[in-house]
C-alpha cells in the first residue's frame, strides 16, 4: 500500500497531536510476540470501493485471511483472534464472541428462529436464560416448552413442525444435574432425518460450567456451544464475554446477528481473555478440581450436611455418565469446580435457615471464600442460588425443578485446599 504524501507541517500542531504522522506503518500485527490490542473502533478504507468490498463481506471477515475490516461491531483483529483460539478449544469450526453470556445465549437461541418457532429446554436452566425464555421470547411469538431432559424420551413428544431448538445445560446450574449430551444429540439426530433442511433441529448447549478444558459436546454430536467467557474462560474475574461455537455454516449468521442487535466484545476484553484466561485455563483447571474434589469429600463426611452433589464423588448419582462425557484434553476425567450441597434440618425452611447463617458467616468472617455470584475464578465463591442466580423461579418453580431451596452452590478456586475447608469448617461449626 502507497501512503499519501501530505505536507503535515503545514497544519497547526492542535491538528497534528490529532492525526499524528497522518498513516503510519509502524503498526505491524505479524510481529508481536503477545499479540497487540487493537484500539480502533472504525477503520481507514483507502477507496470507496474498498469500503464496499468489506460491506459485502461482513460476515466472512473472521474466516478471511485477508480480512476487510470497517468498524468494530463488524469485526476486528482481537475477537477474530480470540475466536480462532476457542474454536480450537472446543474442536470446532468457528467461534463468535459476544459481549456477555447472556448475549451469546440470545444469539444462540434466536439466530436460527422465526416467529412461532418453539424451543424445549431442559427444566432447570441459568436464572437468566429461564427468564430470556419465560419473559422475554413469548412476547415475539416463541414458546420455550420445558422437560426433565435426564430422559430424553421426553423431546419426541414435545416435537412438532415449529420446533427449532433443543436447549440444555449440563451440568445443569447449579443442581449439577448431568444430561446425556450424546443421548440428546442422538435422539435429536433421529428427529431430523425426517425434517426437510429449512425445519432442522439444532441443538444447543451452555457448556459453561464445565469449559472447553473439561468437556467439548461438538464432537459429541451437538450443532452450538455457548459460553458466558466471565467464568472460567476468562478465569480471573475480571471480564465478562460470550460466545457461540458451532459449524461454519452458522458462522455468518451469527456475525449478522450480533452486528444488528449489538451485543459486540469489545476488543480490549477479548485481548485480555485471549492474552491471559483461555491460554491458562488448562492449567487453572486441574487445580480447582483438585480442590473442589478435597472440598466435596469434607462436606460429604460432615455431620451437619445432608447432600453434597460434585461429578467426582462416587456417590454422585449420575458419576458414570460423568465418566464418560465430561472429559480433559488428556481423556481424563474432569469433574468441574462447581460444588452444590445441603445442609441438614428438620425442614426445608430450617435447612434454608442454617444456609442463610453459613453464608453470612462467611460474608463477615472467611479470608479464602467470599459470597459472591459468578464462578470460574482463581478465588473460592459461594451463593445461595434460591435467593440469587436462580431467583427467576417462583419458590414452588424451585422444588418442581430439582432446586432445593437450601441449596448452597461452591465455585472452587485455586487456594490450597486446605485453607478454604478450614473456612467452611469453621462456618459449618458457627450453625450447628
Ligand atoms: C453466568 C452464566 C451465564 C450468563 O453469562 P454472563 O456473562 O453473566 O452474561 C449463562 N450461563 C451460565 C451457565 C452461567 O453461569
Amino acid at each position: 500500500m502507497t501512503l499519501k504524501k501530505l505536507d503535515e507541517r503545514s497544519y497547526s500542531i492542535p491538528t497534528r497531536l490529532i492525526y499524528g504522522e497522518s498513516f503510519t506503518t509502524t503498526w505491524d500485527y505479524k510481529h508481536h510476540v503477545v499479540p497487540p490490542i487493537t484500539a480502533s473502533s472504525t477503520f481507514r478504507l483507502d477507496s470507496a470501493t474498498r469500503g464496499a468490498e468489506g460491506f459485502e463481506a461482513i460476515g466472512q471477515a473472521g474466516l478471511s485471511s485477508d480480512p476487510i475490516y470497517v468498524y468494530d461491531r463488524m469485526g476486528e483483529p482481537n475477537n477474530n483472534m480470540l475466536q480462532q483460539s476457542l474454536a480450537i478449544a472446543e474442536e470446532a469450526e468457528c467461534a463468535v464472541t459476544f459481549a456477555t453470556g447472556m448475549a451469546a445465549v440470545h444469539a444462540a437461541l434466536t439466530f436460527a428462529l422465526d416467529k412461532g418457532s418453539e424451543i424445549i429446554a431442559h427444566r432447570t436452566l441459568y436464572g437468566c436464560t429461564y427468564s430470556l425464555l419465560t419473559n422475554w421470547m413469548p412476547k415475539f411469538g416463541i414458546k420455550a416448552h420445558f422437560a426433565d431432559l435426564r430422559d430424553t424420551s421426553l423431546i419426541a413428544p414435545l416435537v412438532n413442525e415449529n420446533t427449532r431448538v433443543v436447549y440444555i445445560e449440563s451440568p445443569v446450574n447449579p443442581s449439577l444435574e448431568l444430561i446425556d449430551i450424546r443421548a440428546v444429540a442422538a435422539a435429536v439426530a433421529k428427529l431430523n432425518e425426517s425434517r426437510p433442511a429449512e425445519r432442522r433441529i439444532l441443538t444447543v448447549i451452555d457448556n459453561t460450567f464445565c469449559t472447553p478444558g473439561g468437556q467439548r459436546p461438538i464432537p459429541l454430536g451437538i450443532d452450538v456451544v455457548v459460553h458466558s467467557l466471565t467464568k472460567g474462560i476468562s478465569g480471573f474475574g475480571v471480564e465478562m464475554g460470550g460466545a457461540v461455537v458451532t459449524r461454519k455454516e452458522f458462522f455468518t449468521p451469527l456475525i449478522l446477528h450480533r452486528k444488528d442487535f449489538g451485543g459486540t466484545l469489545s476488543p480490549t476484553v477479548a485481548w485480555n481473555i485471549l492474552a491471559h484466561g483461555l491460554p491458562t485455563l488448562p492449567i487453572r483447571l486441574p487445580r480447582q478440581q483438585q480442590n473442589a474434589q478435597q472440598v466435596a469429600e469434607f462436606l460429604e463426611k460432615h455431620p451437619l450436611v445432608d447432600t453434597v452433589k460434585y461429578p467426582g464423588l462416587p456417590s454422585f448419582p449420575q458419576h458414570d455418565l460423568a465418566r464418560r462425557q465430561m472429559l480433559d484434553y488428556e481423556g481424563k476425567f474432569a469433574p468441574g469446580f462447581m460444588v452444590y450441597f445441603i445442609l441438614k434440618g428438620v425442614s426445608p425452611e430450617e435447612s434454608r435457615a442454617r444456609g442463610m447463617r453459613m453464608m453470612d458467616y462467611i460474608a463477615e468472617n472467611s479470608y479464602t471464600i467470599t459470597l459472591a455470584v459468578s464462578l470460574g475464578q482463581i478465588r473460592t465463591l459461594i451463593e445461595h442460588p434460591g435467593s440469587m442466580t436462580h431467583s427467576a423461579y417462583s419458590a414452588e418453580e424451585q422444588i418442581k425443578r430439582g432446586l432445593d431451596p437450601g441449596g448452597i452452590r461452591l465455585a472452587v478456586g485455586i487456594e490450597q485446599a486446605g485453607d478454604v475447608i478450614r473456612d467452611l469448617e469453621a462456618a459449618l461449626e458457627h450453625c450447628r
